[in-house]
């Protein structure tokens, strides 16, 4: 496989040309801004609160192909989640992207989010793959200055 084939695996290419929950929930009770200055990846996170509970996600924005697709698995992976379990995620979800994910039990964990593991090999793809993520964090806890990777 070449390096690309590698990085943009098919389930990533897939999000990438359709993401899901593109758009802004009608409830929407929060929201932040994430900006990645090395690409120009731009992303508004939105959610909708029941208590500690993500009742619904969803995302608008523009970036590059990696950015797009784990802002489109994220807010799959994190409808009906709560705050504490979001952040868990994140936790492993980084892991993986740094290449900390050693064992496939932390892998499997991952389910379909173990499409990034391959972006730990490209350190500048790292802030593309985590930017709706702690654009997600921010929003959850209710930030108002908007973030940035840099
Ligand atoms: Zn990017």
């Amino acid at each position: 496989m070449t390096e690309l084939d590698e990085l943009y695996q098919e389930v990533i290419l897939e999000h990438s040309k359709a993401p899901r929950n593109y758009r802004r929930p009608e409830a929407t009770n929060r929201s932040a801004e994430g900006y990645n200055p090395l690409c120009g990846d731009r992303f508004t996170v939105f959610l909708d609160m029941e208590g500690d509970a993500i009742r619904d996600i969803g995302f608008q924005g523009s970036g590059c192909a990696i950015s797009r697709a784990s802002a489109s698995m994220m807010t799959q992976s994190l409808k009906g989640k709560s705050k504490k379990e979001a952040a868990r995620l994140f936790e492993e979800f980084h892991r993986l992207v740094t290449g900390h994910a050693e064992t496939p039990e932390e892998r499997t964990k991952l389910g379909k989010l173990a499409a990034f593991a391959g972006v730990s090999k490209f350190p500048v793809r790292v802030k593309c793959a985590t930017l709706a993520w702690h654009t997600m964090q921010s929003a959850l806890e209710g930030k108002q200055n908007p973030v940035s990777t840099e």
